[in-house]
């Protein structure tokens, strides 16, 4: 019974959640008393998981699965686990990840718990501890199917080096079936670290007054190797991408430090960004909500604070 991991990759790489969820699922089979196997699609970098405790890597190079297909995963990750007669499945917490897992759910009649924050509190009876109330607090979740897949936070559990020696076989399998849905291309804007994958956020609000003052944030974000991120609002006013709202309704923020500029703290924004390890304020309203769930705040003028911050972050 053992535990199988799904590793993303792009353009060969692996992403950096691949070896949070490889050391996640270690641990897990560690617990459980036997071995990790991750499921690796079109990635040149599969001896690397050793490092994370991973055995054996099913090494599946194919061409139907590029850019990702959630459906093709999904087949892939099944497939895996009857030939490795495995229990759990560990997936990461991105869209690609959350949007493959309710198909391995379906199809695999498991139960799904995702945004898990730590390694399993027993895996007999299988317990684990969740985020809940958009992260105003904590489940503990018993799963009771057969089949368990655990969704692991970004940023939650880390990555923890146990080396192994990894054997890596070609796995193969064939992807006949018509997909009702296949993404032709991917755009993306070169060079920027995305807001799923970056230690660093730099986010800006309707404080900003509008998108021609996003230079600033833009540069704070470039010296710092960031990505950019923003309040509802202003998506909504379309002063930025909607692929940039985070919040409840938006995109999760798990990062190492996420820097709040001209953003008041409301409740669904925080709702999202919780999760990140610091998080800094800078707001020139000293009663603004967001400087009690701060880790640092500055209290003053974006508009001084932000190019005084870039200037001084350049000496370095
Ligand atoms: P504001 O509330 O207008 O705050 C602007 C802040 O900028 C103020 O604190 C002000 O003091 C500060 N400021 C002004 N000028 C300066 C300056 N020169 N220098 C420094 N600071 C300055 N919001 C989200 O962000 N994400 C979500 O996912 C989300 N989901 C929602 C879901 C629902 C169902 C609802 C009802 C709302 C949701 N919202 C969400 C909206 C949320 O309630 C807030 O309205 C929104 O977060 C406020 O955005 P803001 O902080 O940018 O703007």
């Amino acid at each position: 019974m053992s535990v199988i991991v799904y590793t993303e990759s792009e353009n060969g790489k692996f992403k950096k959640n691949a070896f949070e969820v490889a050391s996640y699922a270690s641990e897990v089979a560690r617990q459980m008393g036997t071995t990790a196997t991750a499921v690796s699609i079109n990635c040149m970098e599969n001896a690397l998981l050793g490092t994370y405790g991973i055995s054996k890597v099913l090494n599946v190079q194919n061409e139907k699965m590029k850019p990702f297909n959630a459906k093709a995963a999904a087949e892939v990750v099944s497939k895996a686990l009857e030939a490795e007669g495995a229990s759990v499945v560990v997936i990461s917490s991105s869209s690609d990840a959350k949007y493959m897992a309710p198909l391995l759910s379906a199809r695999l009649k498991a139960g799904y718990v995702p945004n898990i924050v730590a390694a399993p509190e027993s895996t007999t009876p299988f317990k684990i501890k969740r985020t809940a109330f958009s992260n105003k607090g904590f489940a503990h979740t018993e799963i009771k199917t057969d089949i368990k897949i655990l969704g692991v936070s970004n940023n939650a559990f880390g990555t923890v080096e146990t080396p192994t020696d990894a054997s890596i076989e070609d796995f193969s399998i064939s992807l006949d079936a018509e997909f009702k849905t296949k993404s032709t291309d991917i755009d993306k804007v070169v060079g920027k670290a995305t807001i799923a994958d970056a230690d660093i956020v730099v986010s800006a609000g309707r404080g900003l007054k509008g998108p021609e003052n996003w230079g600033m944030i833009e540069d704070l974000a470039d010296v710092l190797g960031a990505a950019t991120a923003c309040s509802k609002p202003v998506s909504d006013l379309g002063w930025r991408p909607h692929g940039e709202h985070v919040g409840q309704t938006g995109k999760p923020v798990a990062s190492n430090l996420y820097i709040a500029i001209g953003i008041s703290g409301a409740i669904q924004h925080l709702a999202g960004v919780s999760s990140s390890k610091t998080k800094v304020v800078i707001n020139n309203d000293p009663e603004a909500p967001f400087f009690k769930a701060a880790d640092y705040g500055i209290v003053g003028d974006a508009f001084e604070v932000v190019p005084e911050l870039i200037e001084k972050l350049k000496e370095f």
